[in-house]
């Protein structure tokens, strides 16, 4: 019998200069965000004047685009992707690739502010797992972080989303001197509900006043440290992207880092950067972009035109990134935020 090729099979693939399969697009879909975490954002954060956002129609035809290249994972992020305006729509709409099993997964990450009374409604379009940030369990801290976030909402936003049966993992940012005391209890909280959770080394992107130097800590610290308490097994699991996971003997649970700072995971990177602008990010920690807005509107129904465009952007898409935090050469800033690249 003739075996057929699926339909994803039949697919380009987008592959890079280095040999990469470009197969995970993460789409910032608002720079927006009802939160402003220090790490991130300034407290006067001037936000890009709405024409200049893709609509949801364009942030549809560039994601369609990626996917007749063959991307198979799409993460949507800002900003607070939910609190993008029709954005519920936006995935509806992307969920038919779900359907088709041209697109293996649809995901988000999200502060969970507005995930109560969303939750439901993602699972019922076939996300199956999110990533929720969470950087304390103290009310206090976490409106001190966030500036003037509620930790509320967002714990009932999580209970919502393991209700509905969405895998949740935990994001946590490594802040010295806010958070350093509190992994322990993060870590109970997300593995006594069946949640990974993942630490984060502070990146240097953007300029969000206050010294970044100071909030830096290296995940090899914090790992010793825990490990003076827990039983700590590396585990082969990978999700392609720079999280180094172990398993947490006591808990039975996985405990992920992510470590820009002090490893280079750019070898096995398969992922490119959209913004909620159009502007393509071949790497976060590199400024090499391309700007697919002009092209979309260029080139109105000529898909054609933009699938060129992705394709000549990822042939340049460099090796790797050069992240530095050091006293002595500043801060090593890029000058663009997360929430314009999307986390
Ligand atoms: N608003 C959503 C959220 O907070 O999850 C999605 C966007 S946010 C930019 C994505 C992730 O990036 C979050 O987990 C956030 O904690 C992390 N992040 C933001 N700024 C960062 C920085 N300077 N260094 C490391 N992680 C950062
Ligand atoms: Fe908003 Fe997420 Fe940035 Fe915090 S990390 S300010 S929640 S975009």
């Amino acid at each position: 019998m003739t075996a057929f090729p699926r339909v994803a099979d039949r697919r380009e693939t987008l592959i890079d200069p280095f040999g990469r399969s470009i197969r995970y697009l993460r789409v910032s879909v608002t720079d927006r965000c009802d939160f402003r975490c220090h790490y991130c954002m300034s407290e006067d954060m001037t936000f890009l004047p709405k024409r200049d956002v893709l609509s949801l129609e364009e942030l549809e035809r560039l994601c369609s685009a990626f996917v007749r290249l063959g991307a198979r994972k799409i993460r949507l992020t800002g900003g607070e992707p939910l609190v993008r305006k029709g954005v519920g729509t936006l995935i509806g709409n992307l969920s038919r690739h779900l359907a088709s099993g041209d697109l293996e997964e649809l995901t988000l990450t999200t502060n969970g502010s507005q995930l109560a009374h969303r939750a439901r409604e993602l699972a019922g379009y076939g996300v199956r797992r999110i990533n929720v940030s969470l950087d304390t369990l103290d009310p206090a801290k976490f409106r001190e972080i966030t500036r003037w976030g509620e930790i509320g909402p967002v714990l009932a936003g999580i209970d919502a989303a393991l209700e509905a049966g969405l895998s949740v993992k935990l994001n946590t940012v490594a802040v010295k001197g806010f958070n350093d005391g509190e992994y322990d209890d993060l870590m109970r909280f997300a593995h006594g509900r069946g949640m990974d959770m993942t630490l984060i080394e502070t990146m240097p992107l953007g300029e969000i006043g206050g010294e970044r130097v100071d909030q830096y800590l290296p995940l090899s610290a914090v790992r010793a440290d825990l490990e003076r308490r827990w039983t700590l097994s590396d585990l082969d699991h990978s999700t392609g992207g720079p999280a180094r996971y172990v398993r947490i003997a006591e808990t039975g649970g996985r405990l992920g880092f992510i470590t820009p700072m002090t490893h280079n995971f750019c070898e096995s990177c398969n992922r490119v950067r959209l913004t909620c602008t159009g502007t393509l990010y071949m790497c976060l920690g590199q400024d090499d972009s391309v700007d697919l807005r002009r092209v979309l509107r260029e080139h109105p129904g000529d898909d054609a035109s933009v699938e060129a465009a992705i394709r000549e952007a990822v042939a340049k898409k460099p090796k790797g990134h050069d992240f530095v935090i050091d006293r002595s050469i500043g801060d090593g800033v890029l000058h663009r935020h997360m929430n314009t690249t999307g986390g």
